[in-house]
């Protein structure tokens, strides 16, 4: 492959040649309907998606951000109530549980699967336990891709009748032993921007849940708390999923377990190819999780050098997320400084995310890896 080779980080336009026809005939039929809003392809997206969920329910929401908003106020998760979540996700977890008018409380990570660090996670629980704080809920993010030690989670939240909330928007397919992400917890939150594993053409999310009297109210939340039409059982909000985007998110899921084999290959092929460089850590898959590759991320202590020497040479990667959550201007609130997170903040630090997605090809895997050697050597 020559140097001027250009290896985008996520390529939606060789996605949607590939599945051309389908989109454009299913947004067409649409368009002839003229059902934009909560129609038959809304409803039909819901029980496919909660189908490969392995889930009872499924309700389409706006956005991810709004599907985890919903999911809390259904969960009754309000004022003074507190939340525990990493502080190495998207910021529109942490938004969630401030918008409820809950609290959030940051536990650290574990540097190897970048998820809460199990042991801390149980130290806080018990002390704010024992001082007897108002701690409602865990939100566990599949982050990258990866589910969470679930069986470990799960007995924290039976032991301190907590509720456990799965931030999927990262992790649609993924599986911890054969159980699917969306099924795991009280109630799973997905996202479909464009760039996640299975994406819309626009924004979109859907709350999952096995819990039929949460899947209803989430069903009312997001459509002005209405169950008949001018008839309506509580205020919500306006965030349905546009049948346009159900259309759409209907014909990808059909292509989304070859999509995903292509990032496990992917990743595989990354490992083993970079598995040798001693400057350089492989994420690190639990036996029992399914990862579903959502970013390929490495470490490396040179990491931004490393990423200007692949941007030269036409790689382009990504980095998620540069500044942790506690250290963002937005949450100077909390009272939070550095060093209160170390895991967190070393691995903003030192994270690259290599170009990962359904389409990227072995040649490209070894090009990205050929030009990470160069750096290294
Ligand atoms: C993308 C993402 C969200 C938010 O989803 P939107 O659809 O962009 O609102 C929430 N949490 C995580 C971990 C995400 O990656």
């Amino acid at each position: 492959m020559s140097q001027t080779t250009q290896i985008p980080f996520v390529n939606l336009l060789a996605q949607y040649k590939s599945i051309q026809e389908e989109i454009d005939s299913a947004i067409h039929s649409v368009l002839e309907s003229t059902a934009f809003v909560m129609g038959g392809e809304v409803k039909a997206f819901e029980e496919e998606f909660a189908h490969y969920c392995r889930a009872r329910h499924c309700r389409g929401v706006g956005n991810g951000t709004d599907a985890l908003v919903l999911a809390l106020r259904a969960l009754r998760i309000g004022p003074g109530d507190l939340v525990i979540t990493p502080p190495n996700t998207f910021i529109a977890t942490t938004e969630a549980i401030t918008h409820v008018g809950a609290r959030t409380i940051f536990v650290d990570i574990d540097p190897l699967t970048f998820h809460l660090d199990l042991d801390r996670l149980e130290e806080k629980v018990t002390s704010l336990r024992e001082r007897g704080e108002p701690l409602k809920a865990i939100i566990a993010v599949h982050l990258f891709g990866q589910p969470c030690v679930w069986p470990a989670l799960e007995r924290l939240a039976a032991e301190h009748d907590l509720l456990l909330v799965e931030d999927a928007a990262q992790a649609h397919g993924g599986e911890w032993d054969e159980r699917r992400v969306g099924s795991l917890g009280d109630i799973a939150c997905f996202s479909f921007y464009p760039g996640k594993n299975l994406g819309a053409y626009g924004d979109g999310g859907a709350v999952v849940t096995n819990d039929d009297e949460l899947a209803e109210k989430v069903g009312l939340l997001r459509n002005h708390g209405c169950a008949e039409k001018h008839v309506h059982e509580m205020e919500g909000v306006n965030s349905r999923l546009d049948s346009l985007q159900a259309a759409v998110l209907r014909v990808k899921l059909r292509h989304l377990e070859k999509w995903t084999e292509n990032r496990i290959a992917t990743a595989r092929r990354y490992g083993e190819r970079l598995a040798d460089i001693e400057s350089v850590v492989v994420p690190r898959r639990n036996d029992l999780a399914r990862h579903v590759y959502h970013l390929y991320v490495i470490r490396t202590k040179a990491r931004d050098a490393l990423r200007e020497h692949l941007q030269s040479q036409g790689v382009s990667t990504g980095i998620h997320y540069p500044i942790p959550l506690h250290l963002q201007p937005a949450y100077r609130y909390l009272g939070h400084q550095r060093g209160d997170f170390p895991a967190a903040e070393a691995a903003a630090d030192e994270i690259l995310s290599l170009p990962m997605d359904g389409e990227v090809t072995a040649d490209q895997v070894d090009h990205v890896c050929d030009t990470v050697r160069d750096f290294v050597q």
